[in-house]
């Protein structure tokens, strides 16, 4: 029996200063929300969950350059969600000097800040054209350095494409130079967002030949599929969709007022019903490969979730079933949900 165990409330309150070709957020136009609106309705909906087991989180669209003042607030949000969020996503900033991100990052590691994660798509020419900025390349690099001084662990995520591979070992060899990182790890670039625009610099079976040992031993080999290698895979699964769900809320200027004067356990239950509805009806993973997969296709995908990605997208697609735009973007906010723990206040 489907069961809706976490909420998570959506918003976007900071602007993102970038425009990456892989965006996982796709367009990003919105009209931004009031921060103390969207503390208030997040702390709102947080009380209300805690007193009646329903767990109620919060995401921001992303923690761009969040002041001081925000950052404090984001940290008793978090605890107020019975976790402590120790880390900081590093895309999306205005460009700061090495000096001036040291004082950034050592006033927010004051407050609890221990780890900083930092995207990258190749050296200096590829990522600053992926990321649409010049200079980000030095910015970043300057950026780590300053987290390395202060002691802060070091995340690096990098994107492989057929563009940028051939840099990827110059890369690592740049990065080794500045400092040791508590993880680094390259992977194909996820199937969402913007990033569904670049299937032509999608890495292929041939290109993952071609991917030296030291650049290897950052990524997941195992899970280097491609879509026609995952289809003889999981056409035979017999894998159920997970029963239990969690779903975004997404907040906007349009739904705000609603949010903070309409009843919380009206608001959330009926949210629920209509997600449990669409879920209901989504096949299983092994339906969507027989119905979506291309069995001829050489493209990689890095592990089962981003291949179930693309035949997830392909059945939106299909008029055949039925999906409006409405429905979409309701299948389109659902997550499995793993731990089932309510924080008591
Ligand atoms: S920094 Fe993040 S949110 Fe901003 S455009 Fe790049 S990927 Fe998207």
């Amino acid at each position: 029996m489907i069961k809706v165990e976490k909420v998570n409330i959506w918003g976007r309150v900071t602007k993102c200063a970038h425009r990456c070709r892989y965006c996982l957020q796709g367009e990003q136009s919105q009209p931004l929300l009031n921060w103390d609106t969207y503390v208030k309705t997040v702390e709102r909906y947080v009380r209300w969950g805690n007193e009646n087991d329903m767990r109620i989180g919060f995401e921001l669209a992303g923690n761009f350059d969040l002041t001081l003042e925000q950052y404090k607030k984001y940290l008793e949000l978090s605890s107020l969600c019975g976790k402590f969020s120790d880390s900081l996503l590093m895309g999306g900033m205005r460009m700061r000097t090495e000096d001036e991100m040291r004082i950034w990052l050592a006033e927010r590691q004051e407050m609890g800040l221990k780890k900083v994660i930092f995207s990258m798509g190749g050296t200096e020419q590829h990522h600053d054209a992926m990321n649409r900025r010049k200079g980000d390349f030095q910015y970043l690099l300057g950026a780590q350095r300053a987290a390395f001084i202060l002691g802060l662990s070091v995340e690096q995520r990098i994107f492989i494409t057929k563009e940028n591979m051939q840099s990827m070992d110059g890369l690592c060899r740049v990065l080794d130079d500045i400092g040791v990182p508590f993880r680094r790890s390259i992977y194909p670039l996820h199937f969402r967002g913007n990033a569904m625009d670049m299937e032509n610099v999608r890495l292929d079976e041939n290109d993952v030949k071609c991917i030296p040992e030291n650049v290897m031993r950052y990524m997941m080999p195992d899970m280097l599929l491609s879509e026609r290698q995952w289809a003889s895979q999981l056409c035979g699964s017999t894998e159920q969709n997970p029963e239990k769900i969690g779903f975004f809320l997404y907040m906007d200027t349009k739904n705000t007022e609603k949010l903070l004067s309409g009843d919380c356990k009206e608001i959330i239950e009926s949210a629920g019903k209509e997600v449990a509805e669409e879920y209901a009806k989504m096949p299983t993973l092994a339906e969507l490969c027989r119905r979506y997969a291309d069995t001829s296709c050489r493209k990689i995908h890095e592990g089962k979730s981003k291949v179930y990605a693309l035949w997830f997208e392909r059945y939106i697609a299909d008029t055949e079933n039925g999906v409006t735009p409405r429905k979409a973007a309701v299948l389109h906010s659902i997550f499995p949900a793993k731990k089932s723990v309510i924080h008591k206040i």
